[in-house]
């Protein structure tokens, strides 16, 4: 098979046993490699009732058939397991130098089973794999890990490491990679964690072949051409995602301001890519062969701390959404999450949710051990990120993510999560596709499926196809292993991925074979929501309560908001385009025309 590495490797931390599959070219076809190959694989070997914490669940690790090629972006490592965060499916990918350096070691996939008794290391040299001692490295930071990582192996080595916090089950704890690039949300980090894993370090020194390589070259350069003589490309090199801060915030409101109970920041020019270029950004970064990057390394002289980042989500949930008005303060938020390998998106918006809950009652001074919380109050914020990652205090509750805390403390009014993955950083209220986009993606309240966020913005009426068709090409990007930003901000276009896919695998596929593979894959997704979480369906795809009344303080409205009834609506509309019933689940038809039988007839079965 041209384009691939021809084989998965299982590593089962339990036995030891170190195993090489192939990885057939009917696999391939069907479901072509990364998000969508983990998909299968976690459908088909992880059982309905596992523990995410268990050694029954698994995690794959998986590259796309564009990693190790010189196509723009295609730096992207996919990661799939049961979350611990939801129960349901669970998925995350991190940018950097990872999913090319297992092409070359010779994998296309690794599949890690079963729990080392203690702290353990994968160690892959090529053909040589190793399951190593990680006493020394457990309860180190990940910036700090990697590091000593790196200095011990050597620098030709990619390190994917978690931290603090999935270490002590955590359930939004995250894989760090590449000084600062996070697989950040669902837990990833944490299921590694429970399996005692504390990094994977990988070093591949082949070679792959494609199979037109004259073809190749001829669409690469075409991509890489139209990046760069696209308008927008030194917005990107200069400010990376924090350039659309003030557009969210002052333009269409949709920056989370104090736990989303508003979407416009009246101190967002503190917070905005120009306010961070001058007073932190030192230079730009990117992962594999990117064309535009997005990634911003900075430092704060106030609080002497260096870190990737803050990009916009982590601008949005570690400053808006908390109040914190300086961007020095969200930058070292940011370090401080990224060393305790937390979920910079569900950390910020539990953390909010506390502060509101605190201010109206429902937390009780005595039970913050002294910590004064409060918006923009940075220090005692601090305190409370570090009580959540040793889950300690009041940190254990809100360890629990935000769905588990507010049934507790009876705040679900304001929790805002769908499927118990916190919501990302775009206030959702008056816009339709957006609010269906959080509804409906595979992995609960995350923008990663359907940034529709701009689609409403232009006010574009066809909301539930729009969404339909954005999930498909979204998932895609994870699923051939590269990343999506060329596509949405630099407008390359989605025949030059397909043109470059053929050029490498000689697949031949059509753009409808491509949606159409893209499609099964999204149904897997669903498929496993549906085998895993009893009573499983359309409730499982409404948005918070808070998203169906007004914003607090002065509110621009440039549209209505979206109500239930109108919510439920579009919901009625996205399910008939999916082929699935009025509860949401894939129908029997569907998942024949798929050619997916096996799992029609488990859920046949299930009925
Ligand atoms: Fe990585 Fe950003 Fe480039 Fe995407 S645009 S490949 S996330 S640096």
């Amino acid at each position: 098979m041209k384009g691939y590495a021809g084989t998965i490797l299982r590593v089962n931390l339990t036995t030891k046993e170190v195993k090489k599959e192939p990885f057939t070219e009917e696999l391939a076809r069907a479901h072509l490699g990364g998000r969508g190959l983990a998909a299968k694989i976690i459908y088909d070997e992880v059982p309905a009732n596992a523990d995410p914490l268990g050694p029954e669940n698994k995690l794959v690790v998986a590259s796309g058939p564009l990693s190790g090629t010189r196509v723009i972006s295609s730096g992207k490592t996919h990661f799939s397991a049961k979350s611990p965060l939801t129960g349901g499916y669970g998925s995350s990918n991190v940018g950097g130098h990872l999913a090319e350096e297992i092409k070359f070691a010779g994998y296309d996939a690794v599949i890690i089973e079963g729990s080392a008794d203690k702290p353990c290391y994968l160690h892959i040299d090529d053909d040589k794999v190793e399951i190593r001692d990680a006493q020394n490295y457990w309860g180190l930071g990940t910036i700090t890990g990697e590091k000593k990582m790196k200095d011990e192996l050597g620098d030709d080595f990619q390190i994917a490491i978690i931290g603090p916090g999935a270490e002590n089950g955590v359930p939004f704890g995250c894989i760090c990679h590449d000084f600062g690039r996070q697989a950040g949300r669902t837990g990833m980090g944490t299921v590694m964690g429970s399996k005692k894993l504390k990094a994977i370090a990988i070093r591949g020194t082949k070679s792959l072949e494609v199979h037109d390589k004259a073809a190749l070259d001829k669409v690469v350069r075409q991509m890489y051409e139209d990046c760069k003589n696209h308008p927008e490309i030194k917005v990107w090199h200069d400010f990376g995602t924090p350039s659309v801060t003030k557009w969210c915030s002052s333009t269409i409101q949709a920056f989370p301001t104090r736990n989303f109970s508003s979407g416009h920041f009246e101190h967002d020019d503190e917070l905005k890519a120009e306010t961070m270029k001058a007073k932190i950004t030192r230079h730009d970064k990117g992962c594999n062969m990117c064309a535009m990057p997005c990634g911003q390394y900075t430092y704060s002289k106030k609080h002497n701390s260096f870190v990737e980042g803050p990009e916009y989500e982590t601008i949005a949930l570690e400053g808006s959404n908390l109040g914190i008005k300086d961007i020095e303060d969200v930058q070292y938020l940011n370090f401080v999450t990224d060393e305790l390998g937390l979920d910079t998106i569900s950390t910020g918006n539990i953390v909010g949710h506390a502060i509101e809950a605190f201010k109206k009652g429902k937390i009780k001074e005595e039970q913050l051990d002294g910590i004064k919380l409060d918006w923009n109050a940075t220090a005692e914020i601090v305190k409370l990120i570090e009580k959540i990652a040793k889950r300690e205090g009041i940190g254990e509750l809100l360890s629990q993510g935000v769905k588990k805390a507010s049934e507790v403390l009876g705040t679900q009014e304001y929790a805002m999560h769908v499927k118990g993955t916190e919501i990302s950083g775009y206030e959702s209220r008056r816009r339709g596709s957006m609010k269906l986009a959080y509804g409906t993606c595979n992995v609960g309240g995350h923008h990663n499926d359907a940034w529709a966020i701009l689609y409403d913005a232009n006010k574009g009426d066809k909301k539930a196809e729009k969404v339909f068709d954005l999930q498909k090409i979204r998932t895609g990007f994870d699923t051939l292993g590269a990343c999506r930003l060329p596509w949405v901000e630099l407008g390359i276009k989605i025949e030059n991925y397909l043109d470059a896919l053929n050029a490498i695998t000689g697949f031949n596929m059509t753009m409808d074979d491509l949606m159409k593979t893209h499609e099964r894959n999204n149904n897997i997704m669903r498929m496993f929501w549906v085998k895993h979480v009893p009573g499983f369906g359309r409730e499982f795809d409404q948005v918070p309560e808070r998203w169906y009344k007004e914003e607090e303080g002065e509110v621009k409205a440039d549209a209505p908001i979206v109500t239930k009834r109108d919510y439920n609506k579009l919901l009625d509309q996205y399910y008939k385009l999916r082929g699935w019933n009025k509860k949401g689940i894939p129908t029997q038809k569907k998942l024949k025309e798929l050619g997916l039988e096996s799992i029609a007839k488990d859920l046949k079965k299930k009925k």
